[in-house]
């Protein structure tokens, strides 16, 4: 899928220390920036710095990009920030939601009923659900040509300073870095080099299982069902296929006896319609799980030295918002917006953690609270909130939105950044950064 890189040289050096880069022989050298991690934080923040001045090296322990075969959802939030990359139409061209669908209790009944067209109006923009490997081939597909090096792990090896390079260490050599990116996921070994006393992700009660199968024969309306203990998704994707996904409370580490297609009958071929469908669908082979931690804990800054976080690395979430993934590709677009070429890093990094910290933090809480509501297996409770759900959608639809549409709601940084590269020319006033 992805192409595989070349190996470093050892010790390659990109000699600049600072934004103030020396005089090479056609021009002054742009400054190099190293990403750890070629997922969707590492590979959005490459193409952002990319476009906005800097020489890109993305480091991936993994021999080829391989995502995991599943769906991720692409709300406005991250589309706009993808638009500023000149990727955003890409991505809303595979809106496959059309019609009538929403929230559903474990036997049918709608505790919300709304529309693709409505949920588009109350979100400034559709809800995209997109298979991982085609994401991945878009960010990948912008990157520059010979700046991912797969098959090359790499550590933090000092987080440099004003006047002194980063250094990362890979199998090859050392690299110099004016920049490095950490974007190494939810166990983040460059995030614990930095930070050491933090007490990194905690287990959050439950486990996730997602599959991607071809769609049932009857025609479905998308929906999360809200159950005893557990949630189901069933969402089309643009190619005709269904990516669903199941969760529950488990120990960590828990693992079926026999094999997790197996188990997902077990626990959920009593739903409503089409879940039993989607279930017959799958092979033991379909079914990817994964339990599921988040930074219960969140850091106060993402920056240290020449080192910042995105993605997982810096701000991993519970999945039940959908936005582990948008919170990323925004990371890399703000990044590029504050780490300006010729601009002083420092204070860039500092601004980058500035606004940040604050709106990752809040929504890792908030998909926390949504996972807490969403896995209740007390019946009367249940019954309760789902009362409370119905009737609140009732009252005012929006009300119940209203959460997540504050998070869908983001305008990437204005110009200077969007207004100096060729992409983003969507001309959105500045808004929240
Ligand atoms: C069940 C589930 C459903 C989800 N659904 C959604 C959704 O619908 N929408 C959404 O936005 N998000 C969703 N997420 C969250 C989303 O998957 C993550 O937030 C996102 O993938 C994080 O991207 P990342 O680039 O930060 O980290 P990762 O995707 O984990 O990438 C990190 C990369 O770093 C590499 N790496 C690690 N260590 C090193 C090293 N030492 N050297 C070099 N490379 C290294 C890894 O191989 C990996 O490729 C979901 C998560 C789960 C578990």
């Amino acid at each position: 899928m992805a192409p595989t890189g070349k190996p470093l040289k050892p010790h390659e050096s990109v000699g600049p220390t600072g934004p103030t880069s020396p005089t090479g022989p056609t021009g002054p050298a742009k400054p190099h920036a190293v990403v750890v991690g070629g997922g969707i934080g590492g590979l959005t923040s490459a193409i952002a710095l990319h476009r906005s001045g800097w020489r890109v090296t993305v480091l991936e322990r993994a021999a080829s990009l391989e995502p995991v075969g599943s769906g991720i959802g692409l709300a406005p939030n991250a589309q706009r920030a993808l638009d500023v990359l000149g990727l955003g139409d890409g991505v809303r061209e595979l809106a496959a939601w059309r019609g009538a669908g929403g929230l559903r209790a474990q036997d049918g009944r709608w505790l919300v009923r709304t529309t693709s067209a409505a949920t588009a109006r109350e979100f400034g923009g559709a809800l995209v659900l997109v298979h991982r490997a085609t994401l991945v081939d878009l960010l990948v597909g912008a990157l520059p040509g010979d700046s991912l090096r797969t098959g090359t792990a790499a550590r933090l090896a000092d987080p440099g300073g004003p006047g002194r390079p980063a250094v990362v260490s890979t199998p090859e050599g050392d690299i110099e870095a004016d920049l490095v990116v950490g974007a190494d996921g939810i166990n983040s070994a460059v995030r614990k080099e930095l930070f050491p006393a933090h007490p990194g992700p905690v287990y959050t009660g439950f486990t996730a299982w997602r599959l991607v199968v071809p769609a049932p024969e009857r025609p479905f309306e998308p929906h999360e069902t809200w159950g005893r203990g557990g949630v189901w998704g069933t969402q089309p994707l643009k190619d005709g296929r269904v990516y669903a996904y199941g969760t529950a409370l488990v120990p960590p580490g828990t693992r079926a006896p026999d094999d997790e297609k197996a188990e997902l009958a077990r626990r959920f071929s009593d739903w409503h319609d089409p879940i039993p469908e989607i279930l017959a669908a799958a092979r033991p082979e379909d079914v990817l799980r994964n339990d599921v931690w988040h930074m219960a804990t969140p850091l106060a800054a993402y920056h240290r030295g020449r080192v910042v976080l995105v993605g997982d690395a810096a701000h991993a979430m519970a999945p039940t918002l959908g936005q582990g993934g948008n919170q990323a590709i925004e990371d890399g677009v703000v990044l590029a917006h504050h780490a300006r070429p010729g601009g002083d890093l420092f204070a860039g990094l500092a601004a980058y953690s500035a606004v940040r910290v604050p709106r990752t933090t809040a929504i890792v809480r908030q998909a926390a609270r949504t996972a807490r509501l969403n896995h209740l297996s007390h019946g009367g409770l249940i019954a309760a909130r789902d009362t409370l759900l119905r009737a609140a959608h009732r009252i005012g639809p929006d009300l119940i939105v209203r959460g997540f549409a504050s998070i869908a709601d983001w305008q990437p940084p204005g110009p200077p950044y969007a207004a100096e590269t060729d992409a983003g020319a969507h001309g959105r006033a500045p808004a929240r950064r």
